[in-house]
């Protein structure tokens, strides 16, 4: 049976993405509404997998169906391929299910050969245009199809520009063109050992194969591991009639967004080159010109591209990104797609699409990239500190970052492994880039513009990016910029801000970020959706502030140990560890408590009406003493037999001896969470005490207090029945004192030994909440100590695809989730009551929060930063759960 494996411009439309790919499903989609696109046919992906698949061999037919396509493309341009007269060429494009910006080959102008190009130089009676076309075409397929490097080409173009006196493509004379593809033709015979091919159907079955295994090439893998694309999609390809901007200067081509892809603005956006061919633009060889001048250049182009583009956007209801080329002041559009965005033009837009009507509030939600969220709610520049501006470029993607300057992408991936900020500096980025710009924190380019590939992939990873900053010289080999009579070298500090261009020496500090009044909205609206309740993890009552401004519904994990680390605070934490006796501990502890007090009320005050859930000490207490090689060298320094020297010895070596007592095989396992308040009863009695004197002090001020104290690393039901015990005798006490007084307070504990998900139904009638700690969860299930699995073998599993992620990012929702679930329900089945959450990382990553409503948490507690996106991602698992729920109630139904 012979599959259909080619398609027409004129019988796909944009719902078929997964076969035809995203470019050719849009320009079929263009085609059927009457867009000026021109003619062309797409070989599906499954074509593409089936070439993978099968050792790079196309499969059976399909060289026929593109040959009748081809035939159908010659009788309906009245062009011949491969013919002197009037003939036909094409371009012959890659286009995947998911966007790629160019990380996949594209060749034009295929069909040219030595006899051709002469008739297109007869037709046209323009030489100096046809063999612009013949020798952009030798280039792009000796670098596709033969793996000849661009510098080969590059170097040889350069000889010639040296030698006719120009300094742009533009200038150089016909003959020089002609020059050019005969040099061309010899460095394919040095460095493929074989010439241009002159059969232009070999030409074509090359290049498709070419396209289809350009699929697998280093710079696409690593995008797609980035931007987690599955790899089996496979491109498609799109054969497509030739339009040219490169015939004179009533011809050009460009970019342009329908709103701005940095701000989110309304009004086109963009830039284009008169006289030039599709591939000029992106790769950043001339800077182009912004859009608004074409408005004078070419009113009647100008107005057209207006129309078509505000067309596009009603059509999709998103903002596009547009690919046009004018030949001889006739517009044609090549591609459009929903433009890449920075996450505070995602906002913008988003919120805009609604108010215009085009959107409901539940996509535009939908479309809000909660990681991108992360990003803007963390930089900017603290202008104060702006002493030393360098240059100012192309602001192509806002934030701001500092870093050391290194001027390739394998350096840059050195360096950021090795555990430094890097900003990768290049005259422009090519897409072998990419696994450096991964790696910096932000890009620097002297070349491109706002569209270039530098600007596109920045802006996709939220990475701050400032490019065409002409006024800096990079010299790569001498490794350093030159501006302004100055000279960086690698390894100096640069300070970028992609949201204004700006490039200035040294570090800048950062500063944070603000809730702009579209992210409010949007907020807003989330907040109207979920059901998921999003709470801070907050130690002290500044971060209490900033998690409350940015919308935490109370605190979800207040870890008590970062206070005892406080100056104040430590050296009787110390006292209190080494004591001898309890007496000597109590004491210590005595101390501490109005201390302890006080951090309380702080929070308490910050988070009024709010609750706040205390979490008693939990690490191992050694974690509070120096280690045991640092005291032996201030021993070893003490020198000998120096009287005055004496008491010191003696303190220094008490000390030793008690650290090193302390000490524990696996620490992780060992004596902490509330192994330490059943062997140490009198800490958390005073932790306790802290609890209760600061809320009645508290509410003595008017202040609403929601205290919940939360009991570390239960494993059995009987060390909660303890100190749950423990903790109500107490609080009787301190109420009873106070003449009887009520407070609301609850008591829970967190479930982070496997045991205790296993038990969950012995737990629950002692807790009033089940706080899920997943990273030590995570931990203990997987058996992996975070730091070294991170350190060491971690990235190796994920490398391998052993892992899909990094299960301290994301939750490993079979295994770890698994037990979560099981606990829910065991808890929940003899206490309806219960309230279930989970704190740590996960709690503020989008795909773990989709899992807790899934499993019917309350609420997820994370990072005061990460509030704001656990808010909109909460909205969104909302949704999607919602929208399950319904499509199977339906189904039963
Ligand atoms: P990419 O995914 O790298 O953008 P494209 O397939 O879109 O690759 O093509 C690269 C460039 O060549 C684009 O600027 C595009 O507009 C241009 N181009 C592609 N096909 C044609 C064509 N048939 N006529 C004119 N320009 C084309
Ligand atoms: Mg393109
Ligand atoms: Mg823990």
């Amino acid at each position: 049976m012979n599959q259909k494996q080619v398609y027409g411009f004129t019988e796909g439309n944009a719902g078929m993405k997964t076969l035809l790919g995203g470019k050719g499903a849009n320009l079929a989609e263009m085609t059927r509404v009457g867009l000026p696109v021109p003619k062309g046919f797409t070989i599906t992906t499954d074509a593409c997998k089936a070439y993978l698949h099968h050792e790079r061999n196309l499969p059976q037919g399909i060289m026929t169906q593109i040959t009748e396509a081809m035939a159908d493309l010659e009788a309906r341009t009245g062009q011949g391929f491969g013919e002197r007269e009037n003939p036909l060429l094409v371009s012959v494009r890659s286009g995947s299910v998911t966007s790629m910006p160019g990380m996949m080959d594209t060749i034009l102008n295929l069909g040219l050969n030595d006899e051709s190009v002469e008739g297109l130089a007869k037709l046209t009676g323009n030489p100096r245009f046809a063999y612009d076309c013949y020798r952009r075409l030798m280039q792009m397929f000796g670098n596709v199809v033969l793996g000849i490097e661009h510098i080969h080409f590059d170097r040889l173009l350069q000889q010639l520009k040296t030698e006719e006196g120009v300094m742009d493509d533009q200038e150089v004379s016909a003959d020089g063109w002609i020059r050019l593809t005969g040099l061309y033709n010899s460095c394919y015979i040095k460095h493929a050992n074989r010439p241009f091919p002159q059969n232009v159907h070999e030409q074509l079955q090359l290049a498709i194969e070419a396209v289809f295994g350009s699929w697998n090439n280093p710079r696409a893998i690593v995008y797609r591991k980035i931007n987690q694309i599955p790899d089996d999609q496979g491109t498609a390809v799109n054969v497509q009639c030739m339009v040219f901007g490169n015939k004179g200067n009533d011809c050009g081509t460009g970019v342009v967004f329908t709103r701005n892809p940095s701000t989110g603005e309304t009004g086109l956006y963009g830039e284009y080159l008169i006289n030039a061919q599709g591939e000029d633009v992106v790769a950043g060889i001339r800077t182009p010109q912004p859009i608004q001048t074409l408005h004078e250049e070419m009113p009647d182009v100008y107005e057209q591209l207006s129309r078509v583009a505000n067309g596009l956007e009603l059509h999709y209801k998103d903002m596009q990104d547009i690919e046009f080329t004018v030949e001889n002041g006739k517009l044609y559009l090549l591609q459009t797609r929903g433009g890449k965005r920075n996450a505070q033009a995602a906002l913008k837009i988003a919120v805009d699409l609604v108010t215009e009507g085009l959107l409901r509030k539940e996509d535009a939600l939908n479309r809000i990239e909660a990681a991108h969220l992360d990003q803007l709610l963390h930089r900017g520049i603290d202008e104060a500190a702006v002493k030393d501006l360098l240059a100012t470029g192309l602001p192509a993607s806002p934030g701001a970052a500092a870093g050391q300057i290194v001027f390739d992408a394998d350096t840059a991936e050195e360096w950021a492994r090795s555990g430094k900020q890097v900003i990768l500096v290049r005259p422009e980025t090519t897409p072998e880039d990419i696994h450096g710009v991964l790696a910096a924190e932000g890009i620097l380019t002297s070349r491109g513009g706002m569209t270039s590939h530098a600007a596109v992939v920045a802006r996709g990873m939220g990475k701050p990016c400032v490019c065409g900053c002409e006024s800096i010289r990079i010299q790569l080999e001498e490794k350093r910029i030159l501006v302004d009579g100055r000279s960086l070298t690698e390894g100096e500090w640069l300070t970028l801000d992609g949201g204004s261009g700006r490039v200035i020496a040294g570090i800048v500090p950062l500063r944070e970020a603000e809730i702009t009044p579209e992210l409010e909205r949007m907020l807003e609206w989330a907040d109207e959706v979920r059901t998921l309740k999003v709470l801070a993890n907050a130690d002290s009552p500044q971060d209490a502030r900033t998690a409350r401004e940015f919308g935490a519904e109370g605190i979800g994990l207040c870890r008590t140990e970062h206070m005892f680390l406080s100056p104040a605070k430590l050296p009787i934490v110390q006292k209190m560890i080494l004591a001898e006796s309890k007496e000597e501990r109590v004491q210590a502890l005595a101390q501490l408590l109005p201390m302890q007090q006080q951090d309380f009320e702080e929070i308490f005050e910050q988070m009024d009406g709010l609750p706040v859930t205390i979490r008693l000490l939990d690490p191992p207490l050694h974690e509070f003493l120096p280690n045991s090689a640092e005291l032996q060298k201030q021993l070893a320094q003490l020198g000998e037999g120096q009287a005055d020297a004496e008491p010191e010895r003696r303190r220094l070596t008490v000390l030793l001896q008690k650290v090193n007592s302390l000490h524990e095989a696996n620490p992780m396992l060992g004596q902490r969470g509330c192994r330490l308040g059943i062997v140490y009863p009198e800490i958390y009695d005073m932790q306790t005490e802290a609890i209760f004197k600061a809320a009645l002090k508290c509410v003595d001020a008017g202040i609403k207090v929601l205290p919940e104290i939360m009991i570390p690393l239960v494993g059995h039901d009987s060390e909660l029945k303890l100190l749950r015990e423990r903790v109500e005798a107490l609080a009787r006490e301190i109420l009873g004192e106070e003449k009887g007084r009520r407070l609301d307070y609850k008591i829970g504990t967190m479930i982070e030994v496997p045991r205790a998900a296993l038990t969950a139904h012995r737990i629950a009638p002692y807790a009033d909440f089940f706080s899920f700690g997943t990273n030590d969860l995570t931990q203990m299930t997987l058996g992996y100590s975070r730091d070294d699995a991170e350190g060491k073998f971690l990235t190796h599993y994920i490398d391998q695809k052993l892992l899909s992620h990094n299960p301290f990012q994301v939750l490993d929702t079979e295994g770890v989730g698994r037990l979560i679930e099981m606990a829910v329900s065991a808890g929940r089945s003899v206490k309806p009551s219960l309230k279930t959450g989970i704190c740590g990382e996960h709690g503020g990553d989008k795909e773990s929060i989709f899992f807790c409503q899934r499993v019917g948490l309350n609420y997820v507690s994370c990072s005061p930063y990460r509030i704001p996106l656990a808010r909109i991602a909460a909205a969104q698992a909302w949704i999607q759960w919602n929208g399950e729920q319904s499509r199977e109630t339906a189904k039963a139904g």
